[in-house]
C-alpha cells in the first residue's frame, strides 16, 4: 500500500503575543461575514507561510473568521495613540483580531491579523467591520508595497460578502487576513504609559527579545532598542519618499515597531509631483501631506521615546532622558542617507559625487513646477528620452540647467551601470488611485478580474508587462478629469 505524502510544510505557530499581561488584549473569536465569497487570495504568501494544501483549500473560511487556528486563541490588541497630533486616549483593533503567530519559511514570526472580524471592547463608535472598497485598497497597496520592496503589511486574502455595511453609502462587507512582522505599535507604549505603567519593563523586554534581539547584546539594550526603532522608521520613510508613497493617517497608533507599513487608510501613490499633496481629504491641515511625512515620524517617534522615560531608576532620569534624546538624533541622518543614496539610483548618478543631491533636487523642481508624472518621469530620465520631457516643460530653460548638471555629473562615470541600477528602482507601475478605483468598481459587481490583472501587473513592477498593461496605468489621469476623493472611511 502506498501512502502519498504530502511534503508541503506544516504552518508552525509561536503564539507569544498572549505570554504578554492579559491587560493587553481581549481573546474573543471573529464574528464571521455572512456568505463569505472569494476575493483574490495570495497562494505565494500562504506557501511561504507554510499553508498545507488543506489550510489553502479553506482559504475562504479562514479569510472569512469561520475557520480559526486551535493553536492560536484569537485576540483584540488594545493601546493608545495621538490621532492628528491629539491624545486620543484608550484604541485598540476595534475590528481587527489576531488570530495566529506562525513561522515565515526564513523563520521570521509573521502575524496573522483578520480585518473586519466584529465588535470588540475597542471598537467604540465602529461597526467591527471593514468594507470591500477599503480591503482592495489595503491588499493591492500592501502587494505593490512589498514588490518594490518598501517593509510593509501584506495580505493572504480577502472575502467579500453581500452582508451590508454602512459608510457614507451603504457598501459590500469584507474581511482581510493582513500578514504583518509586527502588529505593536508606538501607541501600544502611549496605552501602557498612561493606564498599566507597572507592565512597562517586560513589555519592553518582550519587544527587544521579539524584534530587536541584537540589542540585548548592546550595553544598555533600552537604548539600543530605541535606536533600532528610530532608524527603521527613517528608512521605511526614506522608501515611502522614493516610490511617492503618502500614508495618510501617520498617527502614533499607525506606526509599528518594526517600521514596516501599517494600516492602509486613505493612502495614495504620487503621480503630478506635489510635495504638498494630501490624498487624505479628511486631512484639511494637510499634517500628513507627502512632504510632511519625515517631520511626523519625527514627531511620532519623540512622543514614544517619552514613554520609555520610566524605565530609568529615579536618580538616572536626567541622563537617561537626554540618552533618548540623543538616540533621536539617528533619524535625521539615516533618513537622509537612504533618500539621498536611493535617489541617485533613481537618477542614475553616483551617490559620493559633490553635485548629485543638487542635481535630484533640480530635477524634482522641474516636475513641481510642470506638474509632470513623478513615476513616468523617472522612466523617461532612464530612458533617456529627455526631449519628451523637455517638449512637456512650459519653462524649457529651468530644464536645460537641470540637463546640463545632469550630463556633466554623468560624463566621466561608468553609464551602463548607473542605467542599470536605474532599471532596478524604478518602477514601470505603481498603484494608481483610478487603477485601484476600476478594481473597486469592478469587484462591487462581482467581478475581480481587474483585481487579478492588476494583483499579476504589480508583482514584478519593475518590469514593462505589455500584455497585462492597459494604457491608463502609465500615467495620471488627464488633468481636467476630477481627483478620486479618498475619504478616512473604511
Ligand atoms: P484607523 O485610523 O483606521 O487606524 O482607526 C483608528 C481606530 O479606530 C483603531 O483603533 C481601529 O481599530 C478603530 N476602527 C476603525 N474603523 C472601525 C470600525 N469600523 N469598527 C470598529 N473600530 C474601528
Ligand atoms: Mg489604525
Amino acid at each position: 500500500m502506498f501512502f502519498i505524502y504530502d511534503f508541503a510544510m506544516i504552518m508552525q505557530f509561536n503564539s507569544r503575543y498572549s505570554d504578554l499581561n492579559a491587560k493587553l488584549y481581549h481573546q474573543q473569536a471573529p464574528v464571521p461575514l455572512k456568505g463569505a465569497k472569494a476575493g483574490h487570495f495570495n497562494e505565494a504568501i500562504a506557501d511561504e507561510l507554510q499553508w498545507t494544501s488543506q489550510e489553502k483549500q479553506s482559504w475562504v473560511d479562514i479569510c472569512s473568521g469561520q475557520k480559526t487556528f486551535d493553536a492560536f486563541k484569537p485576540l483584540a490588541m488594545v493601546y493608545a495613540g495621538h490621532q492628528f497630533g491629539q491624545w486620543a486616549g484608550q484604541l485598540g483593533d476595534g475590528r481587527g483580531l489576531l488570530i495566529g503567530q506562525v513561522l515565515h519559511r526564513s523563520g521570521q514570526t509573521i502575524d496573522l491579523h483578520l480585518k473586519g472580524a466584529g465588535l470588540t471592547p475597542y471598537s467604540r463608535m465602529g461597526d467591527g467591520r471593514a468594507v470591500l472598497r477599503s480591503v482592495i485598497r489595503e491588499y493591492l497597496a500592501g502587494h505593490a508595497l512589498n514588490s518594490l520592496r518598501v517593509a510593509s503589511s501584506n495580505a493572504i486574502g480577502f472575502t467579500t460578502s453581500e452582508q451590508g455595511v454602512q459608510r457614507e453609502t451603504l457598501e459590500q462587507g469584507a474581511m482581510l487576513l493582513r500578514t504583518s512582522d509586527c502588529h505593536i505599535r508606538l501607541g501600544h507604549f502611549e496605552w501602557i504609559n498612561q493606564y498599566a505603567p507597572e507592565l512597562l519593563a517586560e513589555f519592553t523586554q518582550k519587544c527587544i527579545e521579539w524584534h530587536y534581539p541584537e540589542a540585548l547584546q548592546a550595553e544598555h539594550p533600552i537604548l539600543a532598542f530605541a535606536e533600532g526603532v528610530i532608524k527603521n522608521t527613517a528608512k521605511m520613510i526614506a522608501d515611502w519618499q522614493l516610490v511617492g508613497f503618502a500614508h495618510g493617517v501617520m498617527n502614533t497608533d499607525n506606526l509599528n515597531i518594526t517600521g514596516s507599513t501599517l494600516d492602509f487608510g486613505p493612502y495614495g501613490f504620487m503621480e503630478r509631483f506635489r510635495p504638498n499633496w494630501i490624498n487624505n481629504h479628511s486631512d484639511h491641515q494637510g499634517r500628513y501631506a507627502y512632504q510632511n511625512q519625515p517631520s511626523i515620524a519625527h514627531w511620532n517617534l519623540w512622543i514614544w521615546l517619552n514613554n520609555l522615560i520610566p524605565l530609568s531608576k529615579p536618580e538616572d532620569k536626567e541622563t537617561f532622558k537626554k540618552q533618548l534624546a540623543d538616540c533621536l538624533e539617528h533619524f535625521e541622518p539615516t533618513f537622509l542617507t537612504a533618500y539621498t543614496e536611493g535617489l541617485c539610483k533613481k537618477l542614475g548618478l553616483p551617490d559620493f559625487h559633490k553635485d548629485s543631491f543638487d542635481c535630484g533636487m533640480a530635477f524634482l523642481k522641474v516636475l513641481q513646477s510642470e506638474q509632470l508624472d513623478y513615476t513616468q518621469s523617472f522612466l523617461r530620465l532612464q530612458n533617456h528620452d529627455y526631449k519628451a520631457l523637455r517638449d512637456d516643460c512650459l519653462d524649457t530653460r529651468q530644464f536645460d540647467d537641470f540637463l546640463n548638471l545632469y550630463h556633466q555629473i554623468r560624463e566621466h562615470q561608468d553609464i551602463t551601470a548607473l542605467d542599470q541600477t536605474m532599471c532596478d528602482v524604478n518602477p514601470v507601475y505603481i498603484l494608481r488611485n483610478h487603477m485601484a478605483q476600476q478594481a473597486i468598481e469592478q469587484a462591487e459587481r462581482g467581478d475581480f478580474s481587474e483585481v487579478e490583472r492588476l494583483f499579476t501587473l504589480l508583482a514584478k513592477p519593475f518590469t514593462r508587462q505589455p500584455a497585462l498593461e492597459k494604457e491608463q496605468d502609465l500615467a495620471p489621469l488627464p488633468s481636467d478629469v476630477p481627483e478620486i476623493m479618498v475619504s478616512c472611511s473604511s
